[in-house]
């Protein structure tokens, strides 16, 4: 509701509003939303509707093509105009150039605005005019740019239409039929009230130390919104635009370049859309992954059974709440991409499948930066040592103790020699390029 550019267009146009959720998967290629997201989707949903509800528009719920569910709206209910807000996945910018061509075909008026990012991705350029390729270019071309314009206010009345029929949203199937959901859903409350409360407190509390503490994954340093960002109950520049009220320090300049972080994510995403499936540096198609997601050892990696604590109590912590602390999906990345030698895409489908937060753009920034063969990249040869890395960042061993379970597998591998690994690989693969 809050800073929602779709929204804020249709209500000043004066006329009835009809807010509709399409549930098309088939059309988002090869990612379709995983199973957490779908759950995450639901909860999104239920509360978005009861939201619309109490201000007099309900939500209506449709599924299959969505230029169909369109056509029978506009057909029963005289639509003029049809306004939402872009998404950036490739097969998704795709569909929806189809369907503006096709509703401006039709006569009707059609509209779509920039909701989830502060910057277009492809309104930054180089001097040149090419991509950006690398983070701090990128950053400092953000930063020199007019702050962002104020977030729009949300709405406190629509005027809805109340005979439009909508599916339940039960009927969209997204809630698994086997419950493991169960320990995630203590953990989140996937609102737009939630997510403001959550940024209140930021806000207020952790943002002040977010330079030191953002490493630390023993204590509640970030401001875990990814999820609520995502799915848009939180908009980048709501965030963008409270933080900013606050006192200039080196957190808060932090802070705001992983915002630019996630700018630059879709930025990559844009320019090179085959990165969620292709390495982005191509000499990496030589490098010899493991590509099997039946393998013994990636799937003690999934299960957090590799007798590696950290990387144990990271894989725990994605299983029990949807989410990861990002020092440690660096780490579990690391390690199973170069300790074990399995292709990125495995973890990155992986994840798509169990955070809640998943996305497209940063799911694949994060991923191509740890296995090395990314824009910007790691490099190669930095391979996190998940032991020294504990010590660092979980002095304590408190966030390890909260997540790893009495019993514990011996280690899968010896970090040291499956270091020598990697990197006699990397070696063999640099000195035949
Ligand atoms: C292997 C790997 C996979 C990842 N997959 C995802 C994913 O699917 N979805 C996702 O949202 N993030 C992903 N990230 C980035 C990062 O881990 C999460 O955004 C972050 O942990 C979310 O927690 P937070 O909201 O508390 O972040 P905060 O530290 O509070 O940061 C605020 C926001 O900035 C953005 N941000 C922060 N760090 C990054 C980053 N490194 N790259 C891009 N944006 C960033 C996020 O939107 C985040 O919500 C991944 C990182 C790695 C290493």
């Amino acid at each position: 509701m809050d800073d929602n550019p779709a929204l804020d267009w249709a209500v000043r146009r004066d006329q009835p509003i009809i807010p509709i959720y399409i549930h098309a998967p088939d059309e988002h290629g090869d990612w379709a939303p995983g199973a957490a997201s779908r759950w995450a989707l639901h909860q999104g949903l239920e509360h978005l509707s009861i939201d619309l509800a109490r201000l007099g528009a309900p939500l209506v719920v449709k599924q299959g093509s969505t230029r169909a569910s369109l056509e029978s709206l506009i057909k029963a209910h005289d639509v003029s105009a049809v306004v939402w807000n872009r998404l950036y996945d490739p097969a998704l910018v795709e569909r929806d150039k189809v369907i503006k061509t096709w509703l401006k075909d039709q006569s009707i008026k059609a509209k779509s605005c920039k909701a989830s990012l502060l910057f277009e991705p492809w309104s930054i350029e180089t001097g040149q005019g090419t991509p950006y390729r690398v983070y701090t270019p990128f950053r400092k071309t953000v930063e020199k740019l007019p702050a962002p314009a104020d977030p729009l206010p949300a709405p406190k009345r629509l005027d809805g239409l109340s005979s439009v029929s909508s599916l339940t949203l039960e009927q969209l199937d997204l809630m698994p039929r086997v419950p493991w959901y169960r320990s995630i859903d203590q953990h989140w409350t996937l609102s737009e009230t939630a997510a403001h409360d959550m940024l209140e407190a930021f806000c207020d509390g952790a943002l002040n130390d977010y330079d030191t503490d953002r490493d630390r994954p023993d204590r509640h340093g970030t401001s875990r919104l990814s999820p609520y960002l995502h799915f848009g109950q939180i908009s980048v520049r709501r965030i963008w635009h409270e933080c900013s009220q606050h006192p200039s320090s080196k957190s808060l300049s932090r802070y705001k370049s992983e915002l630019i972080w996630r700018e630059f994510a879709h930025h990559l995403l844009w320019h090179f859309p085959k990165t969620p499936s292709d390495n982005y540096n191509d000499k990496f198609d030589r490098y010899p992954w493991k590509d099997d997601a039946n393998h013994p050892d990636f799937i003690a990696w999934t299960k957090g059974e590799t007798g590696i604590e950290l990387v144990d109590a990271g894989m725990q912590e994605l299983w029990h709440t949807g989410w990861m602390h990002n020092r440690v999906r660096m780490i579990v990345a690391s390690f199973l991409t170069k300790n074990l030698g399995f292709h990125w895409r495995l973890g990155a489908q992986w994840f798509w499948d169990t955070l809640i937060d998943a996305d497209l753009a940063n799911n694949t920034l994060g991923w191509q930066w740890a296995a090395g063969c990314g824009a910007d990249a790691a490099p190669f040869f930095r391979i996190f040592n998940p032991a020294t890395q504990a010590e660092k960042f979980d002095p304590q061993a408190s966030y390890r103790r909260r997540w790893l379970q009495s019993g514990r597998p011996d280690p899968m591998v010896d970090l040291k020699a499956s270091r020598q690994v990697a990197l006699k690989a990397y070696k063999a693969l640099s000195d035949n390029t």
